[in-house]
């Protein structure tokens, strides 16, 4: 969507919302949050909707990633947008007249929107579940074949993720491997560990982790905690690069978040660099 049209939907807050209700409807119908009934009516001039089964009376938005986060129709739209366009939180809270923390949750909520629903099945991420069906990941040494790789432990790998036909997989610095094998490849180490010096990277040299990086670089520093939501994002962009992403991101933000979401995590490390 490019800004001419952005800006026919920010035109009032009645336009905003209007749209982000078609859309939420589009990706999931609305049901009642405390007993998922879904013949609903609207009271209070529709600003929210009420059940008749248990007569709950809640915000349309109530369950999804959207409702995460007490900002009016017109501030999602403009931080989504920003956020399409790689903006930082600070800038983000500066140019909406949101406060900084908020900015900050409502980014974090697009990043668990966008990781969510590729891994929905038990949280685990998209990597991981490739790993489970397409087999075990291996270590290789000197120049042997793909086949003759060893098994490795689960708890080395920091993180999985696959890239179309390419995996990004990411190792604490030791035990150190030449290199792995994934999905019947060889992969080597991309990043030795000087720019994020806890890490080790494997991955294909050229395409994905020179992309991430070169964002990643602007953070200084990422939650350990937070990393695989940060790479589902890299992934995300990275896979639609080229393609108009205000449309996708507002879509997931409109799906239902899992039980337990948005629980507080404690804080983790910082992955520096
Ligand atoms: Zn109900």
């Amino acid at each position: 969507m490019n800004v001419l049209d952005f800006e026919k939907l920010i035109r009032s807050e009645r336009t905003a919302k209007h749209y982000m209700l078609t859309r939420c409807s589009m990706v999931a119908g609305f049901r009642c949050p405390s007993c998922s009934g879904d013949r609903l009516y609207e009271v209070e001039n529709g600003k929210r909707r009420r059940c008749p089964g248990c007569g709950h009376t809640f915000n349309p938005f109530a369950g999804r990633y959207l409702n995460n986060v007490k900002l009016s129709a017109n501030e999602w739209l403009w931080v989504v947008k920003l956020f399409e366009l790689e903006t930082s939180a600070t800038v983000i809270a500066s140019e909406t007249g949101i406060s900084y923390p908020t900015a900050l949750k409502a980014i974090d909520t697009i990043r668990s929107a966008i990781a969510e629903p590729r891994g929905s099945n038990g949280g685990a991420p998209c990597g991981c579940q490739e790993t489970d069906r397409r087999g075990r990941l291996g270590a290789l040494n000197g120049n042997g074949a793909p086949g003759e790789a060893e098994p490795i432990a689960d708890n080395t790998i920091l993180y999985h993720l696959s890239l179309g036909n390419d995996c990004l997989i990411l190792t604490e610095r030791s035990p150190e491997y030449g290199c792995l094998v994934c999905r019947d490849r060889r992969i080597d180490v991309v990043d030795h560990g000087k720019g994020f010096p806890r890490l080790r990277v494997y991955c294909s040299a050229k395409g994905f982790w020179p992309f991430a990086k070169e964002r990643f670089v602007k953070y200084h520093g990422i939650p350990l905690d937070k990393l695989p939501d940060y790479l589902e994002e890299m992934s995300f962009r990275w896979l639609n690069r080229g393609t108009p992403l205000f449309d996708l991101i507002l879509e997931r933000l409109c799906h239902y978040a899992p039980a337990g979401t948005f629980r507080k995590r404690p804080r983790a490390k910082q992955l520096a660099h």
